[in-house]
């Protein structure tokens, strides 16, 4: 299944929404039914059955959307906490940033041991198509990193690396834009990846069941057209399975939960000279079967 958030025309509201099987309308879940979820969160909260029930309803839900005719929103607009994310998570991205942030434990070859873990505060999240506001980085050195999302759905703690699958939702497209000199000034990167606006999400989360063999994935992030990133999921550092039962090991995972999985090489840090950002650059975020994430830097 393919859930969006999304609102139309001036209408304020968020509305919850699910891609039709030809993928070109958004059809309404909130308030469709009785006991229909409001938000991502709800349903995400009630997974199976919420899935189950939108299954059950969808030929008598009775609101659509042409998907070219709404404005799509994260879709988890607002989440509950931060946004967990990995760094330094495929080898040739920890290559092209050599020591530039070495402080991760490691065996003297900068690859980390272990999970390296921070995280983005809940207002950098923002929508498919929304603007970057890199006039808010006054060290004028934004840059892009395209990364597969990982949404939790049954949470937990002490989660087995043999049952974390049984824990994932599903997966959706993160931009962890990231304020490359505040990263390396403050001494951790919290503040340098938590402006507004520097999380792009979306554009839709797809379910667990439509990607059966996640590392399949291929991630392509583009600057104005221009390929930067071309990286498989099947080269994480530290898969998925093995995230859940860190992050979860003596902290509990909730619903809805975000784990950014980390970014493959190509950022603009790893150029000489760098290719930080610009006003007007547009990047192209793409995963099959979830979509491209679209974004214009302002
Ligand atoms: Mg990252």
């Amino acid at each position: 299944m393919r859930l969006v958030t999304f609102r139309t025309g001036n209408d304020n509201r968020h509305q919850l929404g699910v891609i039709s099987d030809a993928g070109d309308e958004v059809v309404t879940i909130s308030g469709s039914y009785l006991s229909a979820p409001e938000s991502m969160l709800d349903l995400i909260a009630g997974a199976p059955e919420s899935l189950r029930r939108i299954g059950a309803n969808a030929a008598h839900l009775p609101s659509r959307y042409p998907l070219k005719g709404v404005q799509l929103l994260a879709p988890i607009a607002r989440p509950r906490r931060n946004i967990f994310c990995i760094g330094k998570n495929y080898r040739d991205h920890v290559n092209e940033v050599g020591t530039a942030l070495p402080d991760t434990a490691s065996k003297g070859d900068n690859i980390p041991t272990s999970p390296v873990v921070f995280t983005k505060a809940t207002n950098s999240v923002t929508g498919p198509d929304s603007e970057i506001p890199s006039w808010l980085d006054t060290s004028d050195s934004t840059d892009y990193e395209g990364e597969l999302a990982v949404v939790i759905g049954k949470g937990g703690r002490g989660i087995d690396v043999a049952d974390a699958m049984n824990h994932v939702f599903g997966y959706t497209i993160v931009n962890d834009v990231t304020a490359r000199r505040m990263q390396k000034q403050h001494g951790q990167w919290f503040l340098g990846k938590s402006l507004d606006g520097y999380c792009p999400m979306g554009p839709m989360i797809v379910t667990a069941d439509e990607i059966p063999d996640v590392a399949a994935l291929q991630l392509q992030t583009r600057v104005n057209g221009e390929l930067r990133q071309d990286g498989s999921v099947a080269d994480l550092i530290f898969a998925i399975p093995e995230l859940i039962a860190t992050l979860s090991h003596g902290m509990t995972l909730e619903p809805g939960d975000v784990i950014a999985t980390g970014t493959p090489a190509g950022v603009g840090m790893g150029f000489d000279p760098h290719r930080f950002l610009q006003p007007g650059d547009v990047v192209e975020i793409t995963i099959d079967p979830i979509g491209t994430l679209r974004n214009t830097v302002a």
